[in-house]
């Protein structure tokens, strides 16, 4: 039966796939193909870790002490016979041989379909059983780590698209923390699904910014697919579709491929200069997570790169933090790749939605920190850990000495924030003089995406070269809505006037002041704002790669003359979402 499932549409586009669903917990679990002729040595890796995990289970009850309860050595026994049971052992070969899953993907796939069994069941004392399978299935992973011998992008738990199996695949997850979410960087997925998140949450970002389809916030998608069902994801209007008739399945791959053709014709436009009609020069950058994304923007035509995203540098590290020669080495390989071109690197922003350590949203608001969003995050953490901080500005300076490189700081909203956060900068560069290493005066610029420093822009904007404002947070806190809750996403409007009127001002008075202003929030990205904001006086965008090739050709047919003399009328109307596409109307 076909079931429909409604979200939030995070990236654009349609994909058609496989289900493969992905416990929150299983998420750092090696996911890779394994080539044909490494089928029979897979097989054999499952079979060791059998082996050694039975051993391991008789020793324990053979080392038991005579004293312990008898449950534990029942306990064992039901281990010992889930572990020699077909149903999950023949059926955990079969996702190898068929679909050339590694081990440990083919062993968390297997698991996923028990589980459901298991919830499925009416007796409770069953139902209670999945525990063990869990423990059981631990156990078998834990002896698979030991065994990976792959490359350490395998070990890293990286997905290798060069052994696909026919068949596309669908990431369905109930949520990702947007840790876990780069490791699925080029990886074999052609969409993603989630039950939880946001719009602009790091995780729908990192999902945008990966240019596959994907929607977030679909609250039952990973308890209503199941592993290997065909999905359909409508990436514009935020539908998944589950097992669909055969006629939709074909209305959607006449969809895709309409998408495809006019994505190759987008792509002609990668060299030709983003002017507009009155000959208004506007700079499109680019947003990147980690230094190897710098080819796609300079592949994408970007003319720098407006936000590096510093902080996915800094997770899942347990605690061991990138030492300086670790930050400046791929701050310079990000740079060599620009060949040439700026890199605007922005300081650490971890906090929030984006934990160090490897954790979800719901982990982080249930477990762990109350209110994120408004805690200890940003250049509040990089001035609470000065060393650290420290440590940071040495390495973007010293690769200031390889190529363009400029200095963005996030959420500043104090002025003693701006004070310290300047006499940080001049006490790194002291230290670089002392040393005798070279490094160049980078531009300084500021984040403005806390309503108090948008208000207060004309006291902000004289201590910094540019300024950049983070739409995405700047809604959340004008408006007061978490950015990654789907629970109150329908008030995330980037459209709201007050979110209008605070864009419009900084963008005013940073020009006024004669200094560089740039968007950098997910806003910059969507086409539905790209003539609104060239009427705001915007003349620097930067957003994902994959986004800059609509923008432009919307900046190519726009006359700012036109546009700016109507900017008043709908910054003035209760509905500006309408009032802009009358404005568009009348200037076309
Ligand atoms: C923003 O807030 O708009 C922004 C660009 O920064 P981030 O999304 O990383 O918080
Ligand atoms: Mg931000």
């Amino acid at each position: 039966m076909s079931i429909q499932v409604f979200g939030l549409a995070v990236s654009k586009g349609v994909a058609i796939g496989r289900a493969v669903l992905i416990a929150s917990s299983r998420m750092d679990v090696a996911h890779y193909f394994v080539d044909s002729t490494q089928v029979d040595a897979e097989l054999d890796r499952l079979r060791r870790a059998r082996d050694e995990v039975a051993t391991e289970l008789q020793t324990l009850q053979r080392d038991m002490p005579a004293d312990a309860p008898g449950e534990l050595n029942a306990l064992l026994d039901v281990h010992l016979m889930l572990l020699h049971d077909e149903t999950m052992i023949a059926a955990t070969k079969q996702w190898v041989r068929d679909r050339h899953y590694n081990a440990e993907w083919a062993l968390s796939a297997q698991l996923e379909v028990l589980s459901r069994q298991f919830d499925e069941m009416e007796d409770e004392y069953l139902r209670e059983r999945k525990a063990d399978i869990e423990q059981v299935v631990e156990r078998l992973l834990r002896s698979l780590q030991r065994s990976a011998s792959g490359t350490a992008e395998r070990a890293a738990g990286q997905l290798q698209p060069d052994f696909g199996g026919e068949e596309p695949l669908i990431l369905v997850a109930n949520d990702i923390a947007p840790a876990d979410m780069l490791q699925f960087k080029r990886s074999v997925f052609t969409g993603f699904v989630t039950d939880v998140g946001g719009k602009t949450s790091h995780t729908a970002i990192v999902a945008r910014s990966m240019d596959i389809p994907a929607v977030v916030g679909a609250r039952e998608a990973s308890r209503l697919i199941r592993q290997d069902d065909w999905v359909v994801i409508d990436g514009d209007a935020g539908v998944v579709i589950i097992n669909p008739p055969a006629i939709v399945l074909e209305e959607y791959r006449f969809r895709q491929r309409q998408s495809e053709l006019e994505r190759a014709r987008l792509h002609r436009l990668r060299n030709t200069p983003a002017v507009t009609l009155d000959g208004e020069r506007v700079e499109l950058q680019a947003n990147i997570e980690m230094p190897r994304d710098a080819q796609a923007a300079t592949e994408a035509g970007a003319v720098g790169v407006g936000l590096f995203r510093t902080e996915f540098l800094f997770m899942n590290r347990n605690g061991h933090l990138p030492s300086e020669d670790e930050q400046f080495e791929c701050y310079r390989s990000a740079l060599d790749l620009m060949q040439g071109l700026p890199l605007t690197i922005r300081t650490v922003d971890v906090g929030a939605d984006k934990p160090l350590d490897r954790m979800t949203i719901h982990e982080l608001r249930h477990e762990h920190v109350l209110n994120p969003a408004l805690g200890l995050r940003a250049i509040r953490w990089s001035l609470s850990e000065p060393e650290m901080f420290l440590q940071q500005l040495r390495a973007i300076l010293r690769a200031s000495a390889h190529g363009k490189v400029r200095i963005l700081v996030p959420m500043v909203g104090q002025l003693s924030e701006v004070r310290q956060t300047l006499a940080q900068i001049a006490l790194a560069k002291r230290q670089l003089t002392d040393a005798g290493i070279p490094f160049t005066d980078a531009e300084v610029g500021a984040m403005i995406e806390i309503p108090a420093a948008a208000i207060m822009i004309d006291r902000f904007a004289p201590h910094f070269d540019f300024l950049s404002i983070g739409t995405n947070d700047l809604i959340q806190y004008t408006l007061a809505i978490d950015r990654a809750d789907e629970q109150v996403a329908h008030l995330y409007d980037p459209w709201h006037p007050a979110v209008l009127q605070l864009v419009a001002s900084t963008i005013e008075c940073g020009r006024r002041l004669g200094r560089t202003v740039s968007v950098c929030g997910e806003m910059a990205g969507d086409p539905a704002f790209t003539e609104l904001l060239l009427a705001m006086g915007l003349r620097s965008f930067s957003m994902h790669p994959s986004r800059i090739a609509e923008v432009k050709q919307r900046v190519l047919r726009a006359d700012t003359r036109h546009l700016t003399e109507r900017l008043a009328s709908v910054l003035q109307d209760e509905q500006p979402e309408l009032a802009a596409s009358r404005l568009l109307r009348a200037t076309r």
